[in-house]
C-alpha cells in the first residue's frame, strides 16, 4: 500500500517554507495544571487563511510541472482547503478555479473570489459541484486538489509533525483534529518515522465521524452528516480513499469522539483561558484535555488547526448563551 514517506514531508518542508507561517508552540498554564503534566498549544490557527491547509494546498501546487501550472487548480471545497487553494494559487500565479453549488452562503463566495479565484456556481450540493471539478479536469487539464486524499496534501500537513518534534523535542503524547485525515496521516507519518513512542491521537466529533466509522468497519464507509460546531471535520472520507484510511490505520494510536457540549466548553476555554479565537474543529484538542476523554502521563501537544468561525456564533459560545451545550 503506498504511503506518504518521511522524504516527502521534510522536502514538503523545505517547499513551502517561504510561503507559509512557522507558528508557534506555547505552554498552557491553565492545561498544565489541570493535567499534571506539561500541555502545550501548536497555534496553527494562527497560519495565513486562518487554517493548517495552507501548508498542503502550498505543497501540492508548488510540485505541480510547469505544463500544469500554465492550466491551474481545481477544487470544490469553500472551506478552508478552498481559502488555502485560492491563496496558494495567487501566491503562485496560478489559476484557481473553485467549484459550489448555489446554496453556498454569499459571505464564503465573497471570501473566495476575494482571494483570486474564479467561481463556479453548479447544481444544489457538493456532489454536483465535485461533477464540475471532473469536468474541468478532464476538459481543460486542470489539476485537481482534494483537500486530504493527495499525497502532496499530506506531506504539507506533514510538515507539522517535524515542527512539534522540533520544538517539543520531550512531546510523548499529541492530540491532532481528525476529519478526512489528511492532517493525522501526514503528521503521524512523520512523527512515528522519528520517534515510533510518541503516541498520536485523533480527536473528532461524536456526531459523524466518518474515519471512526471507517476504522471499526475495516474499510471506508459512508457516514451520515449532521451539523456540529465542528464543522470543519463533517465529511465523508470517500468510499474509494486511496491514502489517508491506510495511513490513519497504520499509524494512529486512538481515536476520541467528543459530544457538542465538550466541543463548545474547549472553544470557550481558548477563548477565557488561553486569549485564542479558536473554531470548532480546531478546539476538540483542548476539549478532549477537558473533558477528560485523553489522561496523558507525559508533555503533550494539543494542535489548533483553525480559527475560522462566524463570530456571531463564536459570541454565543463563550457568553453560554443560547443551550449549545444541550445540542
Ligand atoms: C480540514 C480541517 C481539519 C481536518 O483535517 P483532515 O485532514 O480532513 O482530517 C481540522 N481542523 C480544521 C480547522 C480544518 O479545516
Amino acid at each position: 500500500m503506498a504511503r506518504v514517506e518521511i522524504h516527502a514531508i521534510e522536502a514538503a518542508g523545505a517547499r513551502i517554507a517561504g510561503a507559509v507561517r512557522r507558528t508557534p508552540v506555547e505552554r498552557s498554564a491553565s492545561l498544565s495544571a489541570l493535567a499534571g503534566v506539561p500541555i502545550h498549544l501548536k497555534l496553527e490557527h494562527q497560519q495565513i487563511t486562518g487554517a493548517f491547509k495552507l501548508r498542503g494546498a502550498t505543497n501540492a501546487i508548488l510540485s505541480l510541472s510547469a505544463a500544469e501550472k500554465a492550466r491551474g487548480v481545481v477544487a470544490a471545497s469553500t472551506g478552508n482547503h478552498g481559502r488555502a487553494l485560492a491563496y496558494a494559487a495567487a501566491a503562485a500565479g496560478i489559476r484557481c478555479v473553485v467549484c459550489m453549488s448555489a446554496l453556498v452562503p454569499e459571505n464564503k463566495l465573497a471570501a473566495i473570489r476575494a482571494l483570486g479565484a474564479e467561481t463556479r456556481i453548479v447544481g444544489r450540493s457538493q456532489d454536483d459541484a465535485q461533477v464540475e471539478v471532473d469536468r474541468l479536469v478532464a476538459d481543460e487539464g486542470l489539476a485537481g486538489i482534494p483537500p486530504f486524499d493527495h499525497p502532496a496534501v499530506i506531506a504539507g500537513q506533514g510538515t507539522l509533525g517535524l515542527e512539534i518534534l522540533a520544538d517539543v523535542p520531550d512531546s510523548q503524547c499529541v492530540l491532532i483534529p481528525l476529519s478526512g485525515g489528511g492532517l493525522i496521516a501526514g503528521i503521524a507519518a512523520a512523527i512515528k518515522a522519528k520517534n515510533p513512542s510518541v503516541r498520536v491521537v485523533g480527536v473528532s466529533m461524536a456526531r459523524g465521524a466518518a474515519m471512526q466509522a471507517s476504522l471499526a468497519a475495516g474499510r471506508p464507509v459512508a457516514v451520515e452528516e449532521l451539523p456540529t460546531l465542528a464543522d470543519s471535520l463533517g465529511g465523508g472520507i470517500g468510499l474509494s480513499n486511496r491514502w489517508t484510511f491506510d495511513m490513519v490505520r497504520a499509524f494512529v494510536d486512538e481515536v476520541v469522539l467528543l459530544s457538542e457540549a465538550e466541543i463548545a466548553a474547549g472553544i470557550r476555554h481558548a477563548y477565557a483561558e488561553e486569549r485564542e479565537i479558536v473554531e470548532g474543529g480546531g478546539a476538540v484538542g483542548i476539549a478532549a484535555l477537558l473533558a477528560g476523554k485523553v489522561r496523558p502521563s507525559g508533555p503533550t501537544v494539543a494542535l489548533l488547526s483553525g480559527r475560522n468561525i462566524a463570530m456571531d456564533l463564536h459570541r454565543r459560545i463563550i457568553s453560554g448563551a443560547d443551550g449549545l451545550e444541550a445540542t
